[in-house]
């Protein structure tokens, strides 16, 4: 019914020939996924010089954040025409580390989220709770905020992705058990039944991010409502992040 994406997030890491030389292990490594999707996610530098080792591979490519302009006066900030232009289908919006080390806010991940999809490309938009606000039982509501003030303005035509990364489990080594993420997942579609009606919900691909490793991917990903996954420290090495992508 949903089609499976195993995205991997590179964040800050790899130069150019590092970038290179992973893009050749997962090219290697990765065999019969024609029954799904493989993104990849390198940083800004290596954009174009992973699109070009990527020709003929069926991986795909997206950015790990952009900013809603075309183009201007934005000093630092790369634009959804750049993107599309190195090759991207894709592009991460409101990671976490987005959210909380750079002050990004639901409004501004908003507009990306809206110039994303107007420029062709499928935002992935990241929503999660911290630690204390899953302790104080308030996960559903910050869940409910980030998803609805994330997606405003989108139709049931435009294709997005979800990506539930509760912060608590990124880079810690902490899982949420797949009942635990399944739970919020299955909330997360109900909103989406709620914002764009039964049939478009159903098609939305929900995806889990934090801490996603060979071991445990096997049992998140055969949720219901798990649809792929946004793996980080475990997509910087071939041998990991294909075996997440071949998990089965
Ligand atoms: P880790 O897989 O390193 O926990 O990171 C998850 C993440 O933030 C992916 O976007």
């Amino acid at each position: 019914m949903r089609r499976l994406l195993i995205a991997g997030n590179w964040k800050m890491n790899k130069t150019v020939p590092e970038a290179i030389e992973l893009v050749r292990g997962l090219k290697e490594r990765l065999k019969c996924v024609e029954d799904r999707d493989v993104l990849i996610c390198p940083p800004f530098t290596a954009l174009y010089p992973v699109s070009k080792e990527l020709e003929g591979s069926q991986i795909l490519l997206g950015g790990q954040n952009m900013f809603y302009e075309e183009k201007g006066a934005f000093t630092g900030e790369i634009s959804p025409l750049m993107l599309k232009d190195v090759g991207c289908s894709f592009v991460i919006l409101g990671h976490s580390e987005r959210r909380h080390i750079f002050g990004e806010d639901d409004k501004l991940i908003n507009k990306k989220v809206i110039s994303a999809v107007k420029h062709g490309l499928i935002p992935i938009l990241c929503v999660g709770e911290r630690i204390e606000e899953r302790e104080e039982g308030r996960t559903e509501e910050v869940i409910e905020k980030q998803v609805r003030e994330g997606l405003k303005g989108l139709s049931s035509k435009d294709e997005f992705v979800i990506a539930y990364e509760p912060v608590w489990a990124i880079g810690t080594g902490k899982t949420a058990t797949p009942e635990m993420a399944q739970e919020v997942h299955s909330f997360i579609r109900e909103i989406l039944k709620e914002l764009f009606g039964e049939e478009k919900a159903g098609r939305v691909r929900v995806l889990y991010g934090g801490s996603v490793k060979p071991e445990n991917a096997k049992g998140l990903l055969e949720m219901p409502d798990i649809d792929g996954a946004l793996v980080g420290g475990a997509s910087l090495k071939a041998e990991s992040f294909s075996a997440i992508v071949q998990f089965d």
